[in-house]
């Protein structure tokens, strides 16, 4: 039986690359792995996928009874319905610690860095298994999206350094313009349904109890969304009604200007003062510097929940 590798549900590029390089290593190393992934991928990983030569990997969203290894996430809220029905033998993640549980020991490389495709460099080096040219282009792809071309604030040096390692094995020589070339697909908007760019990278948080929708987009100049925005705006307050949901937050990230327009639904709006000290006007605030969720949006919004 095969060892399923996944990412997190509305899967961004690292959700589904980091999957199948890890699936790739383990099958390198004897194990019957196939990457999967919870919904179907988004612009910017087809992108990603065509030019190095993968087709999108199977839909797959029940897992019970199966064996599996989480890639990019470790909270339960952000995997399938009867995630805990199955085996976990592995997680390799790099952000902060959810709440999934184990009866049994487990492979787990969680690491403070930009990018689970870091990771999983340092786990290729680690069990001195040589990269594939297509596998290290698809990685070196997750690291410049999550850290946004290395301007986001998690990017760390292992991830500049692994990029680096990854762009000569794979051939690639400027990274700006592959990254920028990424971050115009991922801005071509014009067309999608609201709903499909609301989740399109989209996670729900539990934070104090209460149940916290934050999707962020990133595009290369915001006024690409002045178009959709009010529609976008309408959308939250729907899927915060649908899913019973406290809160909804959208980040509308621009990724030249460094900043985020935050859009806010919320049964609580004043959360959004305590937590970033600024009060929204008519369920939007722009946020100076703000363009990681994980670091930058969800800390912030937990503590001021908790308090
Ligand atoms: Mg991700
Ligand atoms: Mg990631
Ligand atoms: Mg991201």
């Amino acid at each position: 039986m095969s060892i399923y590798v996944f990412g997190h549900k509305s899967p961004d590029s690292d959700a589904v690359c980091s999957a199948i390089a890890l699936a790739n290593l383990k099958r390198q190393q004897g194990v019957d792995a196939t990457p999967v992934s919870q919904e179907k991928i988004n612009p910017e990983t087809t992108f990603i996928l065509n030019r190095y030569g993968f087709s999108a990997p199977e839909v797959m969203s029940s897992f019970a009874g199966k064996q599996i290894i989480l890639v990019d996430f470790s909270d339960l809220s952000q995997g399938p319905e009867d995630l805990t029905k199955a085996e976990i033998l592995g997680i390799v993640d790099h952000h902060k610690l959810g709440d999934v549980t184990t009866p049994n020991p487990l492979e787990c490389w969680i690491w403070p860095v930009g990018c689970s495709s870091t990771v999983l460099k340092s786990m290729y080096d680690f069990y001195g298994v040589p990269i594939p040219k297509n596998i290290a282009g698809i990685m070196l792809c997750s690291i410049l999206s999550d850290t946004v071309i290395f301007k986001s604030p998690t990017c760390t040096e292992q991830d500049q350094k692994a990029a680096a390692a990854l762009a000569g094995i794979a051939g690639e020589t400027d990274l700006q313009a592959l990254g920028m070339e990424m971050f115009k697909v991922k801005s071509a908007i014009v067309g999608t349904p609201i709903r499909e760019l609301v989740m399109r990278d989209y996670k729900d948080f539990n934070m104090s109890g209460r149940k916290i929708g934050i999707g962020q987009l990133e595009v290369v100049d915001l006024s690409i969304l002045n178009d959709v925005k009010a529609e976008l705006a309408a959308d939250i307050k729907v899927l915060k009604a649908e899913g019973n949901r406290h809160s909804v937050f959208l980040l509308l990230t621009d990724i030249i200007k460094e900043g985020s327009q935050l859009l806010v639904v919320s049964d609580e709006p004043e959360v959004v003062q305590k937590a970033f000290g600024a009060v929204p006007q008519n369920g939007e605030v722009w946020l100076p510097g703000v363009m990681s969720r994980k670091k930058q949006v969800v800390p912030p919004l937990e503590k001021a929940f908790a308090a």
